[in-house]
């Protein structure tokens, strides 16, 4: 066969580069939570609050119950997880990050009011940044190391300024399913298959387009992910919001899939900052590295010539 060829900057192979793990590990899982509590709604409207309280309760339902079961859900399973915590998040309820910390899970950033990329500019961003950081160091006297998008959204501006704010590592884009290296940062990867909110993410009132899965076919399909990226040695990244998977058949479900996996030889279970330390130690640094560029416009459309 021809060697095949493809865009420059970006390492490709018909079969996943190998990712090297430490020694007698063949796969690595990472249990992430993202603690969106209500900030995506506070942000959503920002400008103008409905005189309405459902949907603020269906998500404040997460920091006063949800984060308590997959916490004790975690502790069954002997597991430590990264948890990202927006800003107002941590300023509303406190005693958050300083319990997560207490129980040795990992804080992340995810904003201050939950800013989607799209909605915000590069400025907004590094104010947002720098607002959240300066929160939990004064809550922690920790910098916090990782920073997950909103939305999993990113600039190329934004990478570059998670580095100058000294964050270490990103976790917010899809482009392998192992760790990698964009525009200078460290990524962890996430992807929308092993998140959720696609399944589960509900919200009344007339405003969804279907209605929340069935927990079996999603523990099947997770299930499928885990076992196909155990097998080829690579980062199983699961994310889950306290308000949506802090409902008891979906903890059901993370009990059945944590016992699969706990069964499997050679998973490392590992927050992201653990992987991500072992990325930049590791032979993988630098290794898997593609450019945060865009390209440009292809331009308007021809006429057509026939
Ligand atoms: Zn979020």
């Amino acid at each position: 066969m021809a060697p095949m060829t493809f865009p420059p900057g970006a390492p490709t192979a018909v079969r996943p580069t190998p990712y090297q793990w430490p020694q007698n590990i063949r796969s690595a899982a990472c249990f992430s939570v993202d603690v969106d509590a209500e900030s995506p709604y506070l942000w959503a409207h920002r400008d103008r609050m409905p005189p309405t309280l459902g949907q603020l309760e269906a998500r404040r339902f997460g920091p006063r119950q949800g984060l308590g079961r997959l916490l004790e859900l975690l502790d069954r399973h002997a597991i430590k997880a990264s948890f990202f915590v927006p800003g107002i998040v941590a300023e509303t309820y406190p005693s958050i990050l300083p319990t997560l910390l207490d129980l040795g899970h990992e804080i992340g950033l995810h904003g201050y009011f939950h800013e989607i990329v799209a909605q915000s500019s590069d400025e907004e961003f590094a104010h947002a940044l720098g607002r959240a950081i300066d929160l939990f160091k004064a809550q922690t006297g920790q910098m916090p190391l990782g920073f997950r998008s909103p939305a999993w959204e990113m600039t190329p501006g934004m990478l570059a300024e998670l580095t100058r704010q000294g964050v270490v590592y990103d976790s917010s884009l899809m482009g392998f399913d192992h760790p990698y290296d964009i525009g200078g940062m460290t990524e962890l990867p996430v992807q929308w298959l092993t998140d959720d909110a696609i399944y589960f993410k509900f919200l009344g009132g007339g405003a969804d387009k279907w209605p929340p899965s069935a927990p079996g076919g999603v523990l099947d399909g997770w299930r499928d992910e885990w076992q196909v990226t155990h097998d080829e040695g690579g980062l199983f990244m699961l994310t889950v919001h306290p308000w949506i998977s802090g409902r008891g058949q979906r903890i059901a479900l993370l009990d059945r899939l944590l016992t699969t996996i706990g069964e499997a030889k050679g998973v490392w279970w590992a927050r992201c900052d653990e992987i991500a330390a072992h990325h930049k130690a590791s032979v993988n640094n630098n290794r898997l590295t593609v450019d945060a560029d865009l390209p440009a416009p292809i331009g308007p459309r021809r006429p057509e010539t026939s």
